[in-house]
């Protein structure tokens, strides 16, 4: 009875509302212990040529220090300030098409035209939105102190995947797992 979409939605929803805080105290426990070698290895790389994550270098973590320390979570709070902003400038730059669009065209294909143009505006506002409220939620993590930490299994995440992709909250493992079910629900 549920689509694909609601599920997932559903899911997601589910799992906001349990605080993943124990399992990553018992994580951040764990992580005294030099088990994060093989994150660390990954992350060794020559400075120049880097690709900039929304104008920020890729961090570069010194030898012993702590996964999600400080330092970290203030990186991954100004990549999610960055693509904030950078999202904001195109909603107002939607919006300002929007209006641009709005004026009444006589000929009947420029009407047609301006209806797709504004059909996919309204797309386009809709990822924006969506991704603007993962933003957030992401920086209440941080706030929260539980940024960069599975929701599901309480692993770290892992620097390299965060920069990739800011908003995750699931490890690459668990994320797998999840599109496998998908998939097999579909
Ligand atoms: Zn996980």
């Amino acid at each position: 009875m549920a689509s694909k979409k609601q599920t997932g939605k559903q899911r997601t929803a589910a799992k906001k509302t349990k605080p993943p805080t124990i399992q990553r105290k018992a994580v951040a426990a764990a992580a005294t212990k030099p088990a994060k070698k093989r994150a660390r290895k990954t992350t060794v790389k020559k400075t120049a040529g880097e690709a900039l994550i929304f104008g920020i270098r890729p961090y570069r973590p010194d030898k012993k220090e702590e996964y999600m320390n400080p330092r970290q979570r203030e990186h991954f709070r100004s990549i999610l300030e960055a693509w904030r902003g950078q999202l904001y400038d195109e909603v107002s730059r939607t919006v300002h098409n929007m209006q641009d669009e709005n004026i009444n065209h006589p000929d009947p294909s420029d009407r047609a035209s301006q209806e797709t143009d504004i059909a996919l505006e309204l797309r386009n506002r809709d990822r924006e939105r969506k991704l603007l409220r993962k933003i957030s939620q992401s920086m209440a993590l941080i706030d929260s102190d539980d940024y960069g930490f599975c929701e599901k299994c309480g692993e770290e995440i892992g620097l390299r995947r965060l920069e990739a992709r800011p908003t995750a909250t699931l490890c690459v493992d668990c994320k797998t797992l999840d599109e496998i079910r998908e998939r097999q629900m579909a």
